[in-house]
């Protein structure tokens, strides 16, 4: 039968953000093929974890419950994952672009003997595209991402493939719960059945993660900075009308590379994609590579200098004036307000 399928990351019996969105979008594209979204998960300790997934819409939950499947490793995940689709074959697989997805997802094609397009940001069912090769396809995914740097954005569809194979982008899907009483059919499947020694030749010793403090991706208000801050010091501007605003800051990829502010804090083709309720851009000019991860902010307000800085174009206000004159100003008020 036809259906959406959504590989899904669990730790510590949390599902990864990525995993709910990509069930939001799958949902998204379920319904408009007219199918089910089935999705599976494999982990430790996952009593109740359906309840973190059903609402998403989800008919058919795959789940292995196993001390051995946390952390992730290759092998048994792939093996567990490739039975599940060889058996339910479905026409969609979604993963994150995320470490565990980008090697997940090509090993598995390379199983199944489909295609893979990697770090999509748009996902949609259509036929705009093949209409160009002259065939009927209507009911086919396609997938646009970034490509040659950010100068164009491609669109890939793998009309001969089965499955229809993507990564996507972390962030750019919106969650959305689709039925918070929805009520998946929970399928267990058990992992010393389908796995063998061989599924564990590798050992994880230590991890070490990655202490971040950073989270544009859900912050309400990003103030930003780009090469027209000038300097690290300046960024004390943003940060100050960051912290009144009770938001985070942010910075363009020429303001990382200029060391005005650390690569964590980048935002773009390269760095977070983030959707924030306000988003203002200091001494930004707008390059794709920028917008591409900032353009579905509720409401953007520009300072430039240049009034005809490309930014211009998505923002919602713009204020034509130096950022040192401007940004002040900004603080003062709202200090005062
Ligand atoms: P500039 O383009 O130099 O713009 C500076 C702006 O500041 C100008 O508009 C200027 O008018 C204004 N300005 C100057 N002085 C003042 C002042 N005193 N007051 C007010 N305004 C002032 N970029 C990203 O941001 N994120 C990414 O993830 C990213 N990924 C990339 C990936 C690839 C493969 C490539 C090739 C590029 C990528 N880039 C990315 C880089 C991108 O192409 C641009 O070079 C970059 O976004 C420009 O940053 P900027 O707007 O800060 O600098």
């Amino acid at each position: 039968m036809k259906s959406v399928f959504v590989y899904c990351e669990v730790e510590n019996k949390e599902v990864a953000e990525i995993s709910q969105e990509l069930l939001s979008a799958g949902k998204r594209l379920a319904q408009k093929l007219g199918c089910q979204l089935d999705a599976m998960l494999f982990g430790k300790d996952l009593d109740g974890i359906e309840n973190q997934i059903s609402p998403y819409g989800v008919d058919k939950l795959f789940i292995s419950d196993d001390s051995r499947l946390e952390p992730y490793r290759t092998l048994p995940h792939a093996a567990l994952a490739h039975k599940v689709l060889k058996e339910q074959d479905p026409q969609i697989v979604l993963f994150g672009a995320t470490s565990v997805g980008r090697d997940l997802a090509p090993r598995l094609a390379s199983k199944l003997n489909c295609g893979l397009t990697a770090d999509t940001t748009i996902l949609d069912i259509g036929d705009h595209f093949v209409k160009k090769e002259k065939k009927e396809y209507t009911d086919l995914l396609y997938a646009i991402r970034p490509a040659f740097g950010g100068s164009i954005m491609a669109n890939i569809i793998n009309w001969d493939m089965h499955p229809q194979m993507a990564t996507v982008r972390e962030g750019v899907m919106k969650k959305e719960i689709f039925d918070a009483n929805y009520k998946s059919e929970i399928i267990k499947l058990n992992a010393t059945e389908v796995l063998n020694d061989e599924d564990f030749v590798v050992e994880v010793i230590e991890r070490h993660i990655e202490e971040s403090s950073v989270n544009l991706k859900d912050a309400p208000i990003i103030v930003a900075g780009g090469y027209g801050v000038g300097s690290k010091e300046n960024f004390d501007l943003l940060r100050n009308l960051a912290n009144i605003l009770g938001g985070e800051v942010g910075g363009s990829r020429a303001a990382v590379d200029a060391g005005f502010i650390d690569h964590n804090r980048q935002i773009g083709q390269t760095g977070t994609t983030v959707r924030p309720k306000l988003y203002i851009a200091a001494g930004i000019s707008g390059a794709i590579q920028h917008t591409a991860g900032m353009q579905d902010a509720s409401m953007i307000i520009s300072i430039n200098n240049d009034p005809d800085a490309p930014i211009n174009a998505i923002a919602d206000y713009v204020i034509t004036g130096d950022l040192g004159v401007v940004l002040p100003k900004m603080i003062k008020f709202y200090k005062e307000n």
